[in-house]
């Protein structure tokens, strides 16, 4: 490996960040120098949480964590890409059906950016049904998410649920 500093972009919705994301972000420090979670903006999902909000969350979270910082972005994540000077993108892939959308990603990005690679890290066994959906369909219910999510953010998304419900 040469002496140039690793930068990888983690990008995301995040909403809500669950174990599986952590589990990426932090084996994803054993491989890189830096890693920027990316917390996409994009008002077309209407997200449970602003923008703002997970990345306030994420921030917490991952505080102990060296080399890592969160900030948001909206428009095409190769802009984003180039603007931080970054040339690596992690993605995890959970199952088959992740693959096909993501490989269609990740090839058009290397098109549109070239310098720009995609590294896909398997999801640990223990996360791998574990997706943002799942979370806030069961919190809807008021279900039992402490499998699934950090303690310190359940209330933030008891709260959500209360609002919306
Ligand atoms: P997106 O809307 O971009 O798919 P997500 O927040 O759902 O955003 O996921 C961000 C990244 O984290 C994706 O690469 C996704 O495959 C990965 N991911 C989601 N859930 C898990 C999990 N349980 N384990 C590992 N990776 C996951």
């Amino acid at each position: 490996m040469n002496a140039k500093i690793k930068k990888a972009i983690y990008p995301g919705s995040f909403d809500p960040i669950t174990f599986g994301h952590l589990d990426i972000i932090q084996r994803s420090t054993q491989l890189f120098d830096e890693i920027i979670v990316g917390v996409l903006n994009n008002q077309a999902k209407h997200p449970l949480f602003s923008v703002q909000e997970r990345v306030d969350m994420i921030s917490e979270l991952v505080a102990g964590i060296p080399g890592v910082r969160v900030l948001s972005f909206e428009g095409l994540l190769v802009d984003f890409a180039r603007q931080m000077d970054a040339t690596i993108i992690i993605r995890g892939l959970r199952a088959v059906t992740d693959f096909e959308y993501e490989i269609q990603i990740a090839q058009t990005n290397h098109v549109e950016y070239e310098a720009l690679e995609t590294v896909f890290l398997t999801t640990s066994l223990r996360y791998s049904y574990l997706s943002s959906t799942i979370v806030r369909e069961i919190a809807s219910y008021h279900g039992d998410i402490t499998s699934f999510v950090p303690r310190e953010i359940i209330p933030l998304i008891e709260q959500k649920m209360m609002k919306t419900a």
